[in-house]
């Protein structure tokens, strides 16, 4: 399986993709995952992102293009891989489909979660994550247990001034990648509204892993 998960800031890619993950057993490419690891080690790379991060905005493309495709040419990439927050921009997509081109590999998925604007915001300034498992929380919706309730951190972008810049980049930026695939039929749309449980059942049922 080599595909996109595909979707705007909330819409669960992190929670589904750990889910999707265990089923599949491919690599998982998360660009946020990479530049929060390079800001964190303060790597040249890192430090070039960590402002365009903080504010919401998005890391200019030939950035996060090298990234990806040093990434892809790893060994554990053969076995198939979920790319996640990428491509982002028409010209990430493009360059994406040089790299693969090149490998003679094809994308078998871009799976859509759809989540509306309004229920965005709220998701997202809510959310924590368990700096020990990776697991991701809500306050309200999926609070973290009392054990684990006084670790847990907020993305220094999960702000609401930086989710809505992440949320209008999105829009101008993102969402114009789809119409790259659609003449493919390779993209398939889940409804991203409901629990983590009922996303992860209906996107197991999309594409025929339930
Ligand atoms: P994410 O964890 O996917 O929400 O990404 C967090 C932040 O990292 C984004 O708001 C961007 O600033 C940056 N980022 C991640 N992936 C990309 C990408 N493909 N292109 C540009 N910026 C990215």
């Amino acid at each position: 399986m080599r595909m996109i998960l595909f979707g705007p800031p909330g819409a669960g890619k992190g929670t589904q993709a750990a889910r999707l993950l265990e089923r599949l057993g491919v690599a998982h490419l998360s660009t946020g995952d990479m530049l929060r690891a390079a800001v964190r080690e303060g790597t040249e790379l890192g430090l070039a992102a960590d402002g365009f991060m903080k504010r919401g905005e998005l890391v200019p493309d030939q950035l996060v293009c090298d990234l990806v495709v040093e990434r892809l040419a790893k060994p554990d990439c053969a076995k198939g891989f979920m790319l996640d927050g990428f491509p982002r921009t028409v010209p990430q997509a493009e360059a994406l489909d040089r790299t693969l081109e090149r490998a003679a590999i094809t994308l078998d998925l871009v799976l859509v979660i759809e989540v509306p604007d309004d229920l965005i915001v709220d998701r997202i300034t809510g959310r924590r994550t368990d700096p020990v498992t990776g697991t991701i929380y809500h306050m309200t919706f999926s609070p973290p247990p009392p054990e684990v309730a006084d670790r847990v951190v907020q993305r220094s972008d999960d702000t609401e001034a930086a989710c809505r810049t992440r949320l209008a980049k999105y829009h101008a930026e993102t969402r114009p990648v789809l119409p790259v695939y659609e003449p493919r039929g390779i993209v398939k749309r889940v409804d991203g509204v409901g629990t983590p449980d009922e996303v992860t059942a209906r996107i197991m049922a999309t594409i025929g892993l339930a």
